[in-house]
C-alpha cells in the first residue's frame, strides 16, 4: 500500500480532478407523478404506488420526496449544490445496481425484481420487504434520506476540522485550533476543494453500503424466511423505529444481520470493481484511495448508528464495522488460490493486520472530530467483548443453523412461477 505516498499528494499538490459529466437531473429520471414517489427501478406503477401508501403508514405524514422537499431542508447553496450532486451520484449508482430494464427470462434473479426508494424522513433508517402479492415476486428497498444526509453533513464537518488526517500521515499530533461550529445541516464545510470531493464520495459510498446490505437481506431470503416459517410480516429495520416491531427472537435478528453483513462487504467490492474502483484521487493511487473511502464509509455509519439506543438485537456498530471489512478484503485483495492453504491463511492474515492498522488510525481521527462536534466520544468498545463470545457460542450455532434452512428462501430457488406463456406482473 503507498497510503503515505498518496496522502501526501492529496495534501501537497491539488491533483486534477476529473471531472463529472453533467448528470441528469434525478427528478426526471427516478420522480414517478402517478405514484408521487421516487424509486430506482424498473417495477409496474401499481408496486410503486404501493410503495407510496407504505411510505404513508410508515412516517404517518403525506411528505413526499420530491424537489420541494429538498428546497424544505432549508441547506444554504453551498450546501444544497453538494447534496443534489451526491443525489444524483447516489442514484447513478443505484440504478447501475439495481438495473433499469424489466428482468427477462434466462437473466439472473429472474422473475424477480427489486427497487429503490428514497424516502423523505431524516432519520438514519432503511428497510427492506416484499411487495404484498407475492405474485409480483417485487423486493423493496426504503432508504430515507437521513442515510444520505447525515453522512454528508458528518463527513463534510469531519473533514473540515482543523488538522483532520494530519496525524495520520505526519504521525505528529494535530495543533488544537478553536473551531467555529455552525448549526444546521451541511454548514461545516472544509476549505479544500480535495477534501470536499473526498467527503461527498465517501458519503454516497456509506448510502450504497446500507442498500448492500438490504439487498443483501433479499438475497440472503431472509424476508422471505420471516414470512414463510415465522410468521412475521418480514420486514426487516436497521435501526430501531418508534412503530412497535413484531416480535422476533433476539438472536435469530442478530444472526441475520450479521449474514447481511458479510454479504454487504463482499457486495461492495465485487460492484466496484466492475467499475474500476472510483475514488477521488490520481489515478496512480486510486487503489489506496478507494480503500481508505471504504473504510471511513463504513466507520461513518456505525458512528452515526452507534449513537442509537441499541438492544440485544444488533451487534455493537464498532463489532460490526470490523466484521463488514473482514468480507470486503477478502473479496478486495487477491490471493493466489493455487497456493498451500497455510500460505495463503498468512496472506490473508498479514492483509488484515495491516488494514485493521489503518481502521485503527482511521478511527481515532474520526472520533477526534466527533468529539470536537459534540457527537459523543465516538465507538464504545465495552460491548465488544461479551460480542466475541457470544458470537463465538451460542449465535455460531445458530448461524450454522439458519443458512442451510435460508437456502430453499433465496430468490433463485423461491417464487411465484406464473402458468406458461403468462407474463410475469
Ligand atoms: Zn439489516
Amino acid at each position: 500500500m503507498k497510503i503515505s505516498s498518496f496522502l501526501d499528494v492529496t495534501k501537497l499538490k491539488p491533483f486534477k480532478r476529473r471531472r463529472l459529466k453533467k448528470m441528469e437531473d434525478p427528478f426526471n429520471l427516478y420522480y414517478e407523478e402517478k405514484a408521487e414517489v421516487f424509486c430506482i427501478g424498473k417495477i409496474p406503477l401499481r408496486i410503486k404506488q404501493e410503495a407510496r401508501s407504505i411510505i404513508k403508514g410508515k412516517l404517518e405524514n403525506d411528505i413526499q420526496f420530491n424537489r420541494d422537499y429538498v428546497n424544505s431542508l432549508d441547506l444554504s447553496s453551498e450546501g444544497k449544490e453538494i447534496f443534489d450532486s451526491a443525489l444524483s451520484q447516489l442514484s447513478f449508482w443505484i440504478s447501475k445496481l439495481v438495473g433499469m430494464k424489466k428482468r427477462r427470462k434466462g437473466q439472473s434473479l429472474y422473475p424477480w425484481q427489486y427497487a429503490v426508494i428514497i424516502v423523505p424522513s431524516l432519520s438514519f433508517n432503511a428497510w427492506v420487504r416484499l411487495s404484498y402479492d407475492e405474485k409480483d415476486n417485487t423486493a423493496l428497498i426504503f432508504l430515507n434520506t437521513g442515510v444520505l444526509l447525515e453522512n454528508l453533513d458528518r463527513l463534510h464537518a469531519t473533514f473540515s476540522t482543523p488538522g483532520f488526517l494530519e496525524e495520520f500521515w505526519s504521525g505528529k499530533a494535530p495543533i488544537e485550533k478553536p473551531l467555529e461550529i455552525k448549526q444546521g445541516y451541511l454548514c461545516n464545510l472544509s476549505e479544500n476543494q480535495v477534501f470536499r470531493a473526498m467527503a461527498t464520495e465517501i458519503s454516497i459510498k456509506a448510502a450504497m453500503f446500507v442498500v448492500f446490505h438490504e439487498l443483501a437481506h433479499f438475497l440472503r431470503g431472509h424476508v422471505s424466511y420471516l414470512r414463510g416459517e415465522l410468521d412475521h410480516s418480514g420486514e426487516i429495520h436497521e435501526a430501531p423505529t418508534s412503530n412497535t416491531e413484531e416480535v422476533l427472537d433476539n438472536t435469530t435478528r442478530r444472526v441475520m444481520e450479521v449474514d447481511a453483513d458479510q454479504m454487504a462487504g463482499i457486495f461492495a467490492s465485487q460492484f466496484w470493481r466492475q467499475f474500476d474502483h472510483p475514488a477521488v484521487s490520481p489515478k496512480e493511487f486510486r487503489n489506496e484511495a478507494f480503500s481508505l473511502e471504504v473504510m471511513s464509509a463504513i466507520l461513518s455509519n456505525n458512528l452515526i448508528l452507534g449513537q442509537y439506543e441499541f438492544s440485544d438485537k444488533y451487534y455493537s456498530p464498532i463489532w460490526r464495522t470490523q466484521h463488514i471489512l473482514e468480507f470486503f478484503y477478502k473479496d478486495f485483495f487477491y490471493v493466489d488460490e493455487t497456493l498451500p492453504l497455510l500460505e495463503r491463511q498468512n496472506r490473508r492474515e498479514k492483509i488484515s493486520r495491516d488494514m485493521y492498522k489503518l481502521q485503527l488510525e482511521l478511527m481515532s481521527e474520526h472520533e477526534r472530530s466527533y468529539e470536537i462536534m459534540g457527537w459523543g466520544k465516538g465507538l464504545s468498545t465495552e460491548r465488544l467483548e461479551k460480542e466475541i463470545d457470544s458470537l463465538l457460542g451460542d449465535d455460531q450455532l445458530a448461524f450454522n443453523r439458519l443458512i442451510p434452512v435460508l437456502a430453499k428462501y433465496m430468490p433463485p430457488n423461491f417464487f411465484y412461477q406464473r402458468p406458461d406463456g403468462q407474463e410475469q406482473y
